[in-house]
């Protein structure tokens, strides 16, 4: 599988720090789950008649004959856990996970076969304003990221699965009078998911169901007071969406609220968060039940669409404050003694120590291909006096000054202080 963009990219990181600040900052805690489950679980959860298990599950058999997969999305796994580990019991929780994740879908720009969720969870919350709270760390991430504008929001009220129920039926029946116009998965669908036709992404289809019945007329008056308060509770907070009444996702355990974060940027490949309320899933893998809400949204898309935006801070790539160096006759093992005091002194800077000899003039070259902003350099040690080092700026006026190994740590601490 070499269809995998490199995870350890420092777009890739700059981006995993943020979101990891910032679920922080709304109390949410990590949780890590199996990348191998059961298909069971995600037959059960998803859903049998949904493009992830009918066609893009990594399942075999293992050795004893049971049905294993590589886990296609979070959710369920994470549910699995946290159900497994009594976190759901009787409590709410606030939980958020990354990993791999595993579809066998054809490859393209933004479409992998393994690639990375961040998935935010909340359980034992029914309210409007936890979904609000959902959707307002998404928004938060993409102020954080300088995304805003390249990012809309969608969302529709799915309803009740009842309602659903009622919905499919009537749109079935309208549908099976244009059957020899739709696409074949969706003719296929017709009496399995019709719901899922809504998704298809056949021009044909699209233009019959302009005058499908719409599932905006099916949904109960509960969840209709739930989702207009969560409109309210956005517009409240800033948050502008749009109303999509044919959003539903390709997922069958959700209800209710359903939203997806789209940009024009990526082509085909425009989602780049989705998420929603699913109140049945816990209860229908075996816990009680529980409400809960929840989004994953895909690195891979987020770092090409960042990589796009010319958003990304040029401190991204600066993985180095410092590097420590010695001018000709100085031993090395005197540059490796004082990277080490100075991170005592300094922790949370980032100091390489140059390794391995060689003229100061190459070891200088080095240091300013390093990305540091400031290269230490160890003189040889006087005949009377202390021992001093210069302090240079890795730049193009390359200024340097002479201190004594005492003052470097203050001065380096003001000298990185300064941008
Ligand atoms: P799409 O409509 O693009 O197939 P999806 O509805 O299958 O997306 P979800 O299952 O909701 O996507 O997953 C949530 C997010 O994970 C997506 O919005 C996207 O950012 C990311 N994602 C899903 N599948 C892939 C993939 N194969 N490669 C990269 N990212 C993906
Ligand atoms: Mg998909």
């Amino acid at each position: 599988m070499n269809d995998i963009l490199p995870t350890e990219t420092p777009t890739w990181q700059y981006i995993e720090q943020v979101t990891q600040q910032l679920v922080q900052s709304y109390g949410y805690r990590e949780i890590r789950f199996p990348v191998l489950e059961q298909s069971q679980l995600f037959k059960r959860s998803i859903g049998e008649v949904t493009d992830i298990v009918e066609k893009e599950m990594y399942s075999f058999a293992d050795r004893n004959g049971d049905e294993l997969c590589l886990r296609p999305e979070g959710t369920a796994g994470c549910v699995r856990a946290a159900e497994q580990h009594g976190l759901l019991y009787n409590q709410q929780q606030r939980l958020w996970y990354r990993g791999p994740m595993f579809r066998h879908e054809r490859p393209q720009k933004g479409r992998y076969r393994q690639f990375h969720q961040v998935g935010i969870e909340s359980f034992g919350m029914a309210g409007p304003d936890i979904d609000a709270e959902i959707i307002l760390i998404s928004a938060a991430l993409w102020r954080a990221l300088g995304l805003s504008s390249s990012v809309r929001l969608e969302i529709n009220n799915i309803g009740t699965a009842a309602d659903r129920k009622a919905f499919g039926a009537a749109l079935t029946q309208f549908l099976q009078q244009h059957e020899a116009d739709l696409d074949e998965d969706s003719r296929r669908r017709l009496l399995s998911n019709p719901l899922r036709v809504l998704d298809s992404k056949a021009a044909a289809t699209q233009a019959l169901l302009v005058n499908a019945p719409s599932l905006s007329d099916f949904v109960s008056p509960e969840t209709a007071a739930h989702y207009a308060t969560l409109k309210q509770l956005l517009r409240d907070n800033d948050v502008a969406f749009v109303e999509n009444p044919r959003l539903v996702r390709g997922l069958d355990y959700y209800n209710n609220m359903v939203f997806e974060w789209i940009t024009d940027e990526l082509g085909a490949q425009g989602t780049v968060c989705a998420g929603g309320r699913y109140d049945s899933l816990v209860a229908q893998l075996g816990g009680r039940g529980t409400p809960a809400v929840g989004l994953a949204f895909g690195m891979e898309r987020l770092v090409l669409l960042l990589e796009a935006s010319g958003k990304l801070p040029d401190s991204v790539n600066q993985v180095l404050d410092v590097t420590v160096l010695a001018s000709d006759g100085v031993a090395p093992q005197q540059v490796l003694t004082l990277a080490e005091h100075l991170r005592t002194r300094l922790p949370g800077l980032r100091i390489m120590s140059h390794c391995g000899g060689g003229k100061f003039n190459s070891q200088l070259k080095k240091a300013y291909n390093s990305g540091a902003r400031l290269a230490v350099i160890v003189d040889p040690l006087p005949e009377t006096g202390d021992q001093t080092v210069r302090l240079r700026q890795l730049d193009d006026t390359g200024h340097s000054e002479t201190i004594t190994v005492a003052g470097l740590a203050e001065a380096l601490k003001r000298a990185l202080a300064t941008p």
